[in-house]
């Protein structure tokens, strides 16, 4: 059975400083994602609480929202079989320490905060995400 899905997937500060935007798209596309939209941004510190919401109460969150603001990010919908996980196991471990060779972390990450990417860790999320950053998608699949 397919099971066709679409996941949010952000090309953080860093990576995009260090133009590794399109080495990190080959990534997913080498992998079978489509990238089925895609932009890139800048977005307001406030933006980035409300994206990271979830992690308000953690002593991360304010550095962390600093972040993401930062500097340009690509965000991007990606869409492939299972695509929620088989792109959080394409990504790695938060901390690039800990993740496996040949994932994107591993390979480009620089340390837990600087990590490069961000990936949908659910279903659900991945909506919630794909219509913060993509008001008007509608999911067709
Ligand atoms: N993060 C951090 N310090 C930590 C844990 C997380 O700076 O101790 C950052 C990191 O950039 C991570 C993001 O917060 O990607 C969101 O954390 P989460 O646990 O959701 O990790 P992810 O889903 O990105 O792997
Ligand atoms: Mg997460």
């Amino acid at each position: 059975m397919s099971n066709i899905e679409q996941t949010l997937s952000i090309i953080k500060p860093d990576a995009v400083e260090r133009n590794l935007e399109n080495e990190i798209k080959e990534m997913f596309k080498i992998n079978g994602f489509t990238i089925l939209k895609e932009k890139k941004i800048q977005i307001e510190k406030s933006e980035a609480e409300k994206f990271y919401k979830v992690h308000e109460t953690k002593p991360f969150y304010n550095d962390l929202c600093t972040y993401l603001s930062s500097g340009p990010i690509v965000v991007m919908i990606l869409q492939k079989e299972n695509a929620v996980k088989r792109n959080r196991e394409l990504m790695g471990a938060t901390n690039p320490k800990d993740a496996d060779e040949g994932t994107i972390r591993k390979k480009y990450g620089i340390s837990i905060d600087k990590n490069s990417v961000h990936g949908s860790d659910s279903i659900d999320n991945a909506k919630i995400e794909i219509d913060f950053f993509f008001k008007d998608w509608k999911f067709l699949i």
